[in-house]
């Protein structure tokens, strides 16, 4: 029998691939964006229902807590993607369990999860791993030229103007491959202009990275604008897990 919990993700979870559905045709794209769990500050049990209902891409945005759960489900093969912001003396251990990054937003961070990787590879007997791919965070809450986080928000992410030149750094380096751009609407903005945007800094970096098609966008809160906006992969936490617990 269904455990309630079981039985709660499941329908919260169906709710959220509707919504996908509806968004994708309202927006007429032929494709469907990849939905990413987000399932930072839940317990291990929650990510195996969860993989039980198919899910196969897990975000988590805390270190420590994201090594610990791919550590316990190791063995159910699933794919972490690191999204929140990260430290450079971090990058080693992400770069062990994580196949994605979505928050790469400064050159130190490439230069350390290159090294990273290069590490892992060194260190490891069997066949050296696939690329770490990494997604450049975008500060969509500042101005071209402008000063960093206006709003006072501290949410990380590359300056517009700087997100070609950090795509060329990560394209240089051994053992990352560049996948595309990732945003967060600001607080209080328009996401659809937010995503707009976005999908514009997506086009000019692949003028010059073509692979680089990525486009991670949308929450919760805003996935039908991001879908509309050409989103590739949509970042989903509450809305299938229920309000995150307070931080401990
Ligand atoms: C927590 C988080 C999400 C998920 O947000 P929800 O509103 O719970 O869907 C997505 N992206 C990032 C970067 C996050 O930190």
């Amino acid at each position: 029998m269904q455990s309630p919990r079981a039985a709660e993700l499941a329908e919260r979870l169906s709710a959220v691939h509707r919504r996908i559905d509806r968004a994708v045709s309202d927006a007429g794209r032929a494709d469907r964006p990849e939905l990413i769990v987000v399932t930072k500050y839940f317990p291990a049990d929650d990510v195996r229902i969860l993989a039980g209902l198919g899910v196969t891409t897990m975000g988590e945005s805390r270190d420590q807590e994201a090594a610990a759960k791919a550590l316990e489900l190791e063995e159910l093969g699933l794919r972490w993607h690191f999204i929140g912001q990260l430290q450079t003396n971090k990058a080693r251990s992400v770069a062990r369990y994580a196949e994605a990054v979505h928050s790469v937003d400064r050159a130190s961070l490439v230069r350390a999860l290159g090294k990273a990787v290069a590490t892992e590879r060194a260190g490891s007997d069997h066949e050296p791993a696939r690329d770490l791919s990494c997604f450049i965070q975008v500060d969509l809450a500042t101005a071209d030229g402008g000063a960093a986080n206006i709003s006072g928000h501290q949410r990380g992410g590359a300056a517009p103007a700087d997100v070609v030149a950090l795509g060329r750094l990560i394209d240089g380096t051994d053992g990352l491959a560049l996948a595309g751009v990732m945003a967060v609407a600001p607080l209080g903005s328009d996401p659809a202009e937010a995503f707009g945007r976005l999908a514009h800094i997506s086009t000019a970096l692949q003028a010059e990275f073509p692979a680089a098609s990525g486009i991670s966008a949308g929450m919760s809160g805003d996935l039908e604008a991001a879908v509309a906006a050409g989103a590739t992969h949509l970042r989903i936490g509450s809305q299938v897990l229920g309000d995150r617990p307070p931080l401990r």
